[in-house]
């Protein structure tokens, strides 16, 4: 499997992974919004509004790290379980949680591949910027569809591959050039921010990503660009 830019076995990338999301923990946040130029809140609230949560709702933020999500869906009055393999990111989120006085969420540590939960335990499942990271795709795509509920709903927002003609050339020379500066800058990690690049890059284009969903057993998948695809909300069903 891929770790960025470089080939690892499975096992490795896992702990690679884990490094990474250790070393950006306490700089994340910033770090999101210096390389997106904020527009990373804008994506969240837009797939949040997509989601439409409801008071009352099971929800599974997974990934979940410091919480973005999470915030969000609990405005609507939704339950959110937020997990994430990593505890540094979710120790972050705690706190976050604590002086934004956001009660209600469950934070628990679980690796989306395999999950401690009975089947059928959620409305919904949302995953945000996370299942690139994962080594193991289409296991967390199975564990997803066994945890929701029969009619419940899968969400992903991921980056994807822009089709905007000439994006490409600009985007490529801002993301490896610049945003490991920034790392270097603002986290002091170079190498953690390349290989957040890399790994956007080798991410399956949309049409793939959405067959590995349906293989996983969601109907009426979906596909919803943002920007041109440079960020995509993929959607599944459990029927
Ligand atoms: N969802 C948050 C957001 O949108 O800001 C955090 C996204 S962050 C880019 C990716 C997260 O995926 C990290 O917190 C990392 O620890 C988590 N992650 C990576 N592999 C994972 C796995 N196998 N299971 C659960 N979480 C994982």
């Amino acid at each position: 499997v891929s770790f960025g830019y470089r080939d690892v076995a499975p096992d490795e990338k896992t702990k690679l992974v884990g490094g990474v999301f250790s070393n950006v923990a306490k700089s994340y946040d910033i770090m999101n919004d210096a390389m997106s130029g904020g527009m990373h809140r804008l994506w969240k609230d837009q797939f949040v509004r997509r989601i439409k949560p409801r008071t009352g709702e099971a929800f599974l933020d997974m990934a979940g790290g410091t919480g973005d999500i999470a915030f969000r869906m609990a405005k609507h009055g939704a339950l959110v379980t937020v997990s994430d393999i990593n505890e540094d990111m979710l120790a972050v989120g705690m706190e976050r949680a604590r002086k934004r006085r956001i009660e209600g969420l469950t934070w628990l540590p679980q690796n989306a591949e395999q999950l401690v939960f009975d089947d059928r335990s959620f409305d919904g499942y949302t995953i945000a910027f996370g299942i690139r990271n994962v080594t193991d795709i289409p296991a967390a795509l199975c564990e997803a569809h066994r945890v929701l509920k029969f009619g419940g709903r899968f969400f992903c927002l991921e980056f994807s591959t822009n089709v905007w003609p000439g994006f490409s050339d600009v985007y490529d020379a801002y993301s490896h050039k610049l945003v490991p500066q920034l790392g270097k800058l603002i986290a002091q990690d170079e190498e953690s921010y390349r290989y957040l690049i890399e790994s956007i890059r080798r991410f399956p284009p949309m049409p793939k990503f959405a067959k590995m969903i349906e293989e996983a057993g969601f109907t009426q998948v979906k596909v919803e660009p943002i920007m041109g695809g440079l960020v995509a909300i993929h959607s599944g069903w459990k029927a």
